[in-house]
């Protein structure tokens, strides 16, 4: 299935929905930074209070499964924690992250073919979100372009526009990101004098599309970085939920110059902890951590002691596979009952690992203008628009099946299936 019909440009980013400004509603209306015109309520955020209602299936929020963690030794070991080692767990730390932490990070992203990374390339951050916000505010300045999958995940867009950085979107399909549609986009922006700063891509089970850019695709994508002098940034929270393979080789294993990747334990071990990181060049890194200080000064002391700790003590591998085993079954029952259910005409992707699928609804029906007829049948799911920055994806929605048990999914799908019939009836 194609992402994005064939022969859609992928136009400039253009928010299509600029702040509403009353300044009779508002006294200060008039003196907010240009900045802020861009920044809108995220599509999940916007259905916070719908999805906690008991009677909706929500298949909307990309909320990891934590109660499958061992809660009683986590909450022991941070107790201890805090009882032997207050003198540093309760205190400011590094603006870079705690040094034992950096070399347990190293370990983990081993795992993916990075093995000549040192702790001295890496910052760890309050999720890989701020981690984000790090690169684009050391990249970024306004108008300068960002290349971005099509669609993208909504967080980045959000901290792309908040920097007034122009999107452009890059078409995928379920080998992922398109290389030819890279490089054509790379050679428009040449012609149009833009200043690309870098593609942003999360290579591994896509949010929100559910793929997996493929082993040739990644080759020719670091080709044509090297070929245009592209930095990337790899996004790679995911990277380890596969589902019946090893974990790819990330794009930064092919290369330490162009890659900056980022990297985040929110999904393999808890995203309340917010602990995140970024793995870069030795220049670029100074500037992320000037960057952190300004910020926040240091990532809290007591979440990046109790990441370590749970890595030092903790069987942490093993807890990855018993989430991987969750969300298999939890994407079995998506697709099995997708496929049962759903009226002709509907496409979706099949991911084989990570939280989402991507499904695309039959005759041009606008998933947007369908959501109150879903909230109303107790099934939620976030509208595609929000991971375009250009108004597009309107017939597309994001699916999660990482926090509902199997049979809520079923039901969930069940009910979205007959309110998509009844659209089509209309
Ligand atoms: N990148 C991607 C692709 C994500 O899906 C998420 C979380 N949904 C993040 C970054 C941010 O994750 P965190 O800040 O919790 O590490």
């Amino acid at each position: 299935m194609a992402i994005l019909p064939p022969g859609t440009p992928p136009g400039p980013g253009v928010n299509p929905h600029p702040a509403p400004r009353h300044p009779r509603l508002d006294p200060l209306a008039d003196r907010y930074a240009a900045r802020t015109h861009g920044m809108k309520t995220s599509e999940i955020r916007a259905l916070f209070s719908v999805v906690s209602r008991p009677e909706v299936v929500s298949l909307a929020g990309g909320m990891p499964a934590v109660t499958a963690l061992p809660l009683d030794a986590v909450g022991s070991m941070i107790g201890e924690l805090v009882s032997g080692m207050g003198a540093q767990t309760l205190q400011y730390g590094s603006g870079q992250g705690d040094p034992r932490l950096r070399e347990r990070i190293c370990d983990v992203m081993a795992l993916e073919g990075i093995t000549d990374a040192s702790p001295s390339e890496v910052v760890v951050t309050v999720g890989s979100q701020q981690g984000l916000d790090l690169v684009t505010r050391v990249f970024v300045d306004p108008g300068d372009v960002i290349l971005a999958e099509a669609p993208s995940y909504v967080g980045a867009l959000g901290v792309f526009q908040s920097a007034e950085a122009r999107v452009r979107h890059v078409p995928m399909d379920d080998d992922g990101l398109i290389p030819e549609a890279l490089e054509q986009a790379l050679i428009e922006c040449r012609a149009n004098g833009d200043r690309v700063k870098f593609l942003y891509t999360v290579p591994n089970y896509h949010n929100p599309a559910g793929v997996t850019l493929t082993e040739p695709r990644r080759q020719a994508v670091m080709e044509i970085a090297d070929r245009y002098d592209l930095l990337v940034v790899e996004d790679n929270p995911y990277g380890l939920l596969g589902f019946d393979r090893e974990p790819m080789r990330a794009l930064r294993a092919r290369d330490d110059r162009r890659v900056i990747y980022l990297g985040s334990f929110s999904k393999t071990f808890s995203p309340g902890l917010r602990v995140g990181w970024v793995l870069a060049p030795l220049a670029v890194r100074e500037k992320l951590v000037l960057a952190t200080e300004a910020q926040v000064l240091c990532p809290p002391s007591l979440t990046q002691y109790a990441v370590a700790r749970y890595l030092d003590t903790q069987p942490w591998r093993e807890q990855i596979k018993h989430f991987v085993e969750l969300y298999r079954e939890r994407r079995d029952a998506t697709l099995e009952s997708l496929e049962q259910l759903m009226p002709a005409g509907t496409t979706w992707t099949k991911p084989d690992g990570g939280f989402y699928v991507w499904l695309k609804l039959p005759h041009g029906l606008d998933a947007k203008l369908m959501q109150p007829r879903a909230v109303n049948a107790h099934v939620a799911y976030v509208p595609g628009i929000g991971f375009y920055a250009d108004g597009g994806g309107r017939e597309y929605m994001r699916l999660s099946y990482c926090y509902p048990e199997p049979d809520e999914i079923r039901e969930g799908v069940r009910r979205l299936a007959r309110v998509i019939e009844a659209e089509l009836d209309l």
